[in-house]
C-alpha cells in the first residue's frame, strides 16, 4: 500500500502509464511509486533503472509472481 498525508501535493491523472502491468525486473518507465498487484505492497522505482526482480518479495503458494502497476508518479514541476 501506498500512503499521503495531504491529498493537495497529489493531481490525478488518467493516463495509460497508470494501466500498464509490468514484469519483475523490467525497467522503469517513471520514476515513482509502484504497486504490486498480487499482495498490495508498494516500493519506490527511479526511469532507467530495473524494478525489483521477482525474488523481491514472496508471494503465499499460487497467487503468481509479482506484477508491477505505477501508483503515483513523480514529477520535477
Ligand atoms: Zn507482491
Amino acid at each position: 500500500m501506498a500512503y499521503y498525508k495531504y491529498g493537495n501535493f497529489l493531481t490525478q491523472e488518467q493516463g495509460q502509464e497508470f494501466d500498464t502491468i509490468h514484469h519483475p525486473g523490467a525497467q522503469t518507465p517513471h520514476s515513482g511509486i509502484y504497486r504490486c498487484e498480487v499482495c498490495g505492497g508498494s516500493v519506490v522505482s527511479t526511469l532507467g533503472n530495473p524494478l525489483p526482480p521477482q525474488g523481491h518479495h514472496p508471494h503465499n503458494p499460487g497467487l503468481g509472481p509479482i506484477q508491477w502497476r505505477l501508483v503515483t508518479k513523480a514529477h520535477w514541476r
